[in-house]
């Protein structure tokens, strides 16, 4: 079983049983009935079956075992905080997404961690690794769609002695297998393609040194930051269409940069070749409100990876240095053809309105 789609559909469920189903529903649980020795199954806090079978999942896809969290910023702390104390070396994106370098200046900082943040590109991570504890790379990059050598960054940071840890939220387990490439832990928000449509938080860290898994679910169990287990269920059911939903959204995604690339009012297209999000950039902030307001296929909204194509002008949220035209596009499941013609209307209409 080594196909995407196959991995998916399977990943996770428990051996056939007459009479159950396939994927056995949430687990509602806070106490349990437990008797004699203590044991993680006997508070909802500290294990919960429904979090166990999509971790399972989680790590059949991963090549390693999986935490669940609340959220990926709850993923993020719970990889961060257990790993760095005070004098140790953090080396992270200045130009990614924005919680890790918030958590690293606001918290981690402030408690005597070294924070170095840097620009997404391999020569400044590699520049930045002497002396580090934990180097933090997103890739591809939100919202500069930078693509890292995930392979040379794991043998420069564990030259340094330092771990590498890689949010790989925009690839996917099934574009991107950073353990694979050397990586010590891989992490991502579960809410985008992963789950897919648009109406969960949740996160996930995956490792294959045991010692670094303790740390990780350690962590859930001492701050909380726990998934609900009806969520994990719906993130679990969600799984086997990972790979169809990413299929389509990718042929959305390469057909939206070749019709983008010929359009006059359109510059910088970017698109890493591989999932949902691309971006491009329009005249000024009014052209790329009135684009956002002209396609009716496409939903104003942050966030990405959801089976209903969305975008953004990304400038508005003050976190990016990014042009004021800038879009973020996150390509949807809807047909091509469709898709393609409503974003050519609305590049038509915002220009001539203009
Ligand atoms: C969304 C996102 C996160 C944070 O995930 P939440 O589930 O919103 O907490 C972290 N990293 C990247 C790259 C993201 O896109």
């Amino acid at each position: 079983m080594t196909g995407d789609s196959t991995r998916a559909a399977h990943a996770g469920l428990p051996p056939a049983r007459q009479g159950e189903p396939f994927l056995p529903g949430p687990t509602l649980q806070a106490a349990n009935h437990w008797i004699g020795a203590a044991g993680p199954e006997g508070y909802g806090r500290t294990g919960n079956p429904t979090w166990a079978a999509y971790e399972a999942a989680l790590g059949a896809l991963e090549g390693a075992e999986a935490v669940v969290l609340s959220s990926g910023m709850a993923a993020v702390a719970a990889v961060l905080l257990p790993l760095l104390k005070p004098g140790d070396v953090l080396v992270a994106p200045h130009d990614a997404y924005p919680g890790v370098r918030t958590i690293a200046t606001e918290h981690l900082r402030p408690r005597g961690v070294e924070v170095r943040l840097v620009a997404s590109s391999d020569a400044a991570f590699r520049a930045a690794t002497d002396g580090a504890t934990v180097v933090w790379i997103e890739t591809p990059s939100n919202p500069g769609l930078e693509l890292l050598d995930v392979a040379g960054l794991a043998e420069a940071a564990h030259a340094a002695g330092a771990l590498l840890v890689v949010d790989g939220t925009l690839a996917t387990p099934l574009r991107q297998r950073a353990l694979d490439l050397g990586a010590d832990v891989a992490m991502a928000s579960a809410s985008k393609h992963l789950t897919g449509h648009s109406d969960l938080v949740l996160g996930y860290a995956a490792a294959r040194d045991a010692a670094l898994v303790d740390g990780i679910r350690g962590w859930r169990s001492l701050a909380g930051a726990i998934p609900g287990p009806f969520e994990v269920w719906l993130a679990h059911r969600s799984l086997p269409t990972l790979a169809l939903r990413l299929e389509r959204a990718e042929a959305n995604a390469a057909a939206l940069v070749d019709a983008l690339g010929e359009h006059a009012a359109v510059t910088d297209v970017r698109w890493p070749g591989f999932g949902s999000v691309l971006t491009f950039t329009l005249a000024d902030q009014a052209v790329a409100q009135r684009f956002l307001a002209a396609a009716e296929l496409v939903t104003e909204a942050t966030s990405f990876g959801g089976v209903h194509s969305s975008a953004e002008r990304r400038g508005r949220w003050g976190t990016d240095d990014v042009p004021d035209g800038l879009i973020r596009f996150s390509a949807g499941i809807e047909d091509t053809a469709d898709l393609v013609a409503d974003v050519l209307r609305a590049l038509d209409a915002s220009d001539a309105s203009g």
